[in-house]
């Protein structure tokens, strides 16, 4: 049998990995500033990590969810704590795509609507509704096309509120930073006019943190910068460092019901310990601080360097947009500086999403083989 060919592949083998480092199997040492895309937040192997998931495992590996799991439950108040949602339930599945459709689900039980609205550049996963809602036509399939999404400008206010006015609209779902569309911010007042009309039209508000959640924006999670509560979070990649985990973060309102969703891997014992090692590596280490102080010293230092269009970001979540395709800068940083990068939909934006325990050297790292990089095709 061969793999199904889905992924263009770059031609290295990472057999092992340290902090913000890879090694392929020739003993090539590598940065890492994609962090498997954004989902390594405490560092490759980390010891307490590794340990937490390995003492598990010697104990007990799965069960299914008709079983009590303590662990889920020191997860979720451990979660509560952190993020500031101490109130909210939690429902654990397993990836960010399964978390928006959970979600999306959730929000038409809760009101029994249909219709909702994404917007311009969003991804939100590749299972149903989540495609659906996701703005990328090349990755729907027939079957996922509906008539239940409407797309809107990013942004726009004004759109918002005129189809809000014309739809018994069941929920609003936004990213806090919207990730693969090339790190677009939300502004301020965007998510807090989203608030208040799904307020009013009592339409739910779902907030997709699967990338920019977890402490990469220098906050737990992203919106918390505009002040609002939306009704239901959305968490997956630095979630679990690598241990395929997510979760739907969901009001006090709203109200669960026996068999309403379910999933057979989700909150497994391993997933649980994956994700409690994460959240208190986290707190002990102070990553979010971390994330927001380097985060900003790399967003200064990079405007010092020529050759850059635009600047976007919070904390650990960094889009640097050029005047010119990025793809061969983002292959000469590979194979010549071994640094690894993100790529975004937008062509010409890099992205930068590294574990939060990056060090100011690791960045001076980058910052310099990237100055180089961009002075050499200005000569040019
Ligand atoms: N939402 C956002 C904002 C994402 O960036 C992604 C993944 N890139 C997803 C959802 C889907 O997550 P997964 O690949 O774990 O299904």
């Amino acid at each position: 049998m061969k793999l199904f060919d889905v992924y263009p592949l770059f031609d290295i083998v990472p057999v092992k990995a340290e902090g913000s480092y890879i090694w392929d199997e020739k003993g090539v040492k590598y940065l890492d500033l994609y962090g498997g895309h954004a989902v390594i937040s405490v560092g490759h192997s980390h010891p307490y990590y590794v340990k937490k998931i390995t003492d598990q495992l010697n104990k007990i590996g799965f069960y299914s969810n008709s079983v009590k799991i303590p662990m889920q439950e020191e997860l979720a108040q451990k979660l509560g704590e952190l993020s500031g949602y101490t109130d909210y339930n939690l429902f654990l599945c397993n990836s960010g795509a399964e978390a928006n459709e959970n979600a999306l689900k959730v929000a038409s039980f809760h009101n029994g609507r249909k219709k909702i609205i994404s917007f311009s550049k969003s991804f939100h996963g590749r299972t149903s509704l989540a495609v659906a809602a996701t703005d990328d036509a090349s990755i729907v399939a027939p079957v996922n096309q509906t008539d239940n999404i409407i797309f809107l400008p990013f942004n726009d206010e004004q759109a918002l509120e005129a189809v809000m006015q014309q739809y018994e609209v069941c929920a609003v779902i936004v990213e806090g930073i919207q990730g693969v569309g090339g790190v677009m911010i939300p502004t301020t007042s965007f998510l807090q006019k989203i608030k208040q009309v799904c307020e009013k039209a009592g339409a739910l508000l779902i907030l997709d943190e699967v990338q920019s959640g977890y402490g990469r924006s220098g906050k737990f999670f992203a919106h918390q910068y505009a002040g609002i509560q939306p009704d239901i979070i959305t968490i997956a990649k630095g979630m679990g460092n690598g241990f395929p985990v997510a979760g739907v973060l969901i009001h006090p309102s709203i109200k669960a019901k026996h068999s309403m969703l379910g999933t057979t891997f989700g909150g497994n014992y391993l997933a649980c310990a994956a994700a409690i090692a994460v959240l208190d590596i986290i707190k002990k280490e102070n990553l979010i601080d971390n994330a927001l102080k380097i985060g900003t010293y790399f967003m200064e230092k990079l405007k010092g360097i020529d050759g850059i269009k635009e600047i976007r970001g919070l904390g650990l979540m960094i889009g640097v947009e050029l005047d010119q395709p990025c793809a061969d800068i983002r292959k000469q940083l590979l194979t010549e500086y071994k640094m690894f990068l993100g790529s975004s939909s937008n062509k010409n934006t890099i992205r930068i999403l590294p574990a939060l325990t990056l060090t100011k050297e690791e960045a001076d790292l980058f910052l310099q083989a990237f100055g180089k990089v961009l002075a050499e095709r200005l000569v040019k």
